[in-house]
């Protein structure tokens, strides 16, 4: 295609995902109902509510004009991605949108029900055994089809305007404007690619907030071992059971200077903490989101010891409906070898009565 046309393709792409934009909604802040602690307040930033169902909606839309902008994608451009699902989702939806062939590289033991979501819009999957490969085998099948490998691991944190363009910490702090506390305590969030946390992190300093940043992360996870202790880049080995954040290996995108503290969480009582949750809220939410509560409980346990008031805001970062034939089904538990009653029990417990004890 001439390059004129070319420009033209780019130009017009660029239109087609700003009227996307312009016809969405901005996502919900949820407050937590906690009637035993009336000093403390939790809100829940729900991500769920993106055309595509999670937080990588925002992820996938700055990727794709951060490339565009780049002139990385043009208008025959194979878009692949190493993905364990919820990218892979929203990057197969901006691909549509765009009339671009996407194949996304995931780990094979991937809920079913994220594999279905990406070939409904369009997505072709290539499973690998080993997750630890995924970035490799990406960064092959886009040389061999002269495409190109989006990458959100190496991206995320640049692709994302962190100063504001309604982000995600910019949309939550204006959502808290009228509430008791509007400049939350603390804010709380997992790490995948770590570009929610760099964004949130680098928004607070910018605007001088005295809020602070915790990073709820999975036991096998590298990230908080990274934040630790900077030479360390890997975590356990041991699979992690929680998609879309607690990572094998530290990703470039992770930005540990701007987190203040780090909550290490179990699978099982992440597990725990989404069932309870999802009870509490009438609605299922994502493991993830458990692992945030779970840190959210822990924070709030500890002001309200030292009788302190003041705000906690976390995400809800996908439906728990994407997980029915796993967090929510007691025979994939019990497969797994995992008894998540007592963390179950746990958060009931934290949110009825305000109480917590690991
Ligand atoms: C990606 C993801 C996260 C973590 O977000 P990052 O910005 O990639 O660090 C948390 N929960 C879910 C469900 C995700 O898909």
């Amino acid at each position: 295609m001439p390059a004129m046309q070319e420009q033209d393709w780019v130009h017009w792409a660029i239109g087609r995902i700003e009227a996307d934009y312009a016809r969405s909604a901005d996502t919900h802040l949820l407050p937590v109902p906690l009637p035993a602690l009336p000093g403390i307040a939790i809100y829940l930033k729900d991500e769920s509510s993106h055309p595509t169902g999670s937080l990588k909606h925002r992820l996938a839309r700055s990727l794709f004009l951060h490339a565009l902008c780049s002139g990385w994608i043009g208008p025959d451009t194979t878009v692949v991605e190493a993905s364990s699902g919820s990218t892979a989702v929203s990057e197969a939806y901006f691909a549509r949108m765009l009339g671009l062939p996407f194949v996304a590289v995931i780990p094979e033991r991937t809920a079913r029900e994220k594999i279905a979501a990406i070939e409904a819009l369009g997505g072709t999957c290539h499973g690998v055994a080993d997750p630890g490969t995924v970035h490799a085998v990406a960064a092959r099948i886009a040389a061999q089809c002269g495409g190109h490998h989006i990458d959100q691991f190496t991206f995320a944190e640049r692709a994302t305007d962190w100063r504001g363009n309604n982000n995600i910490a910019e949309s939550i702090f204006t959502q808290m404007r009228r509430e008791p506390h509007p400049v939350p305590t603390w804010i709380v969030c997992g790490a995948g690619t770590g570009g929610t946390s760099a964004t949130i992190g680098r928004f607070l300093r910018y605007y001088r907030h005295p809020t602070q940043l915790c990073l709820a992360d999975p036991a096998s996870s590298a990230f908080h071992r990274h934040w630790y202790d900077r030479t360390q880049s890997a975590g356990t080995g041991e699979p992690c059971h929680i998609e879309g954040i607690g990572r094998p290996r530290v990703e470039a995108s992770f930005v540990p200077s701007v987190i203040d503290r780090a909550e290490v969480v179990a699978d099982r009582a992440s597990i725990g903490a989404a069932r309870a949750l999802s009870r509490h809220l009438g609605r299922r939410v994502g493991g993830s989101t458990g692992t945030n509560l779970v840190a959210c409980a822990r924070i709030a346990a500890e002001m309200a010891g030292r009788s302190e008031d003041g705000a906690i805001v976390s995400i809800l970062c996908d439906s728990g409906e994407r997980y029915a034939s796993t967090l929510y089904s007691d025979d994939w538990l019990a497969a797994q070898g995992l008894d998540v009653s007592a963390d179950e029990a746990r958060m009931a417990r934290f949110l009825a009565e305000g109480c917590w004890q690991d």
